[in-house]
């Protein structure tokens, strides 16, 4: 993977339940420019998730397939499930000269950075405290409480990865949070100029 045409890749990491996806969401929207890398999982879709848009939803069977045939440029096992960046979906957006979003796990930021000719920002959010973490996560109202209390029981060794990226940001406040983003990628877009 190469983005010498200088586009900025940025990754969005975060325990779940503090607010990537929200943010994710809203830097598309914003920033036309800016396209979300759409992953592949093995996990069953929520209620309000689509096909294509949110991720591609494939078996184990077809990612271990996918995993064999080389077709991610990163993937982990996360809550019992696998989710991957497919290397064709981000080459062809690199080819149309986007600039990429992951909301990805600090595993699959790991495995991006050893691409050293790629122009990351790294991004950790974290929540304001463990018990508003646990109320975003129950009002997301998507998951049950077995699958809450295992992304709860991750948050104590997730953000211990705060010191691969190169920003820390608390979701506090949502506009909050957002305009500190916006601070970072206009100040990347003003070092490529
Ligand atoms: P993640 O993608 O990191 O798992 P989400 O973006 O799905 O997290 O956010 C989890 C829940 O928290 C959602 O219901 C979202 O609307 C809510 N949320 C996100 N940011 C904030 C915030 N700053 N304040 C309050 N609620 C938030
Ligand atoms: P969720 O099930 O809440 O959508 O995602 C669970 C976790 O998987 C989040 O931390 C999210 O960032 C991460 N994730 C989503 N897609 C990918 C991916 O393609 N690769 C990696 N490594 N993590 C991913």
């Amino acid at each position: 993977m190469t983005s010498s045409n200088g586009s900025i890749m940025l990754i969005l990491s975060s325990p779940s339940g503090a607010g990537k996806t929200t943010l994710t969401k809203k830097i598309q929207q914003k920033y036309q420019n800016f396209k979300i890398s759409v992953s592949h999982t093995t996990r069953k879709p929520r209620s309000n998730e689509v096909e294509g848009i949110d991720y591609f939803f494939i078996n184990h069977e077809e990612f271990k397939k996918r995993i064999s045939n080389n077709e991610f440029y990163e993937y982990a096992k996360i809550f019992d499930n696998y989710y991957g960046t497919a290397r064709n979906s981000v080459n062809k957006l690199l080819k149309n000269n986007n600039n990429i979003l992951f909301d990805i796990d600090w595993q699959g930021t790991q495995q991006l950075s050893r691409f050293k000719e790629l122009k990351l920002i790294k991004i950790f959010l974290l929540p304001p405290d463990k018990k508003e973490l646990e109320n975003r996560l129950i009002q997301r109202n998507q998951d049950n409480i077995d699958i809450i209390s295992k992304r709860l029981k991750a948050y104590d060794n997730d953000i211990h990865h705060w010191s691969d990226y190169d920003h820390v940001i608390v979701n506090d406040n949502l506009e909050h949070c957002f305009s500190q983003i916006e601070k970072i990628i206009l100040s990347e877009k003003n070092n490529a100029i």
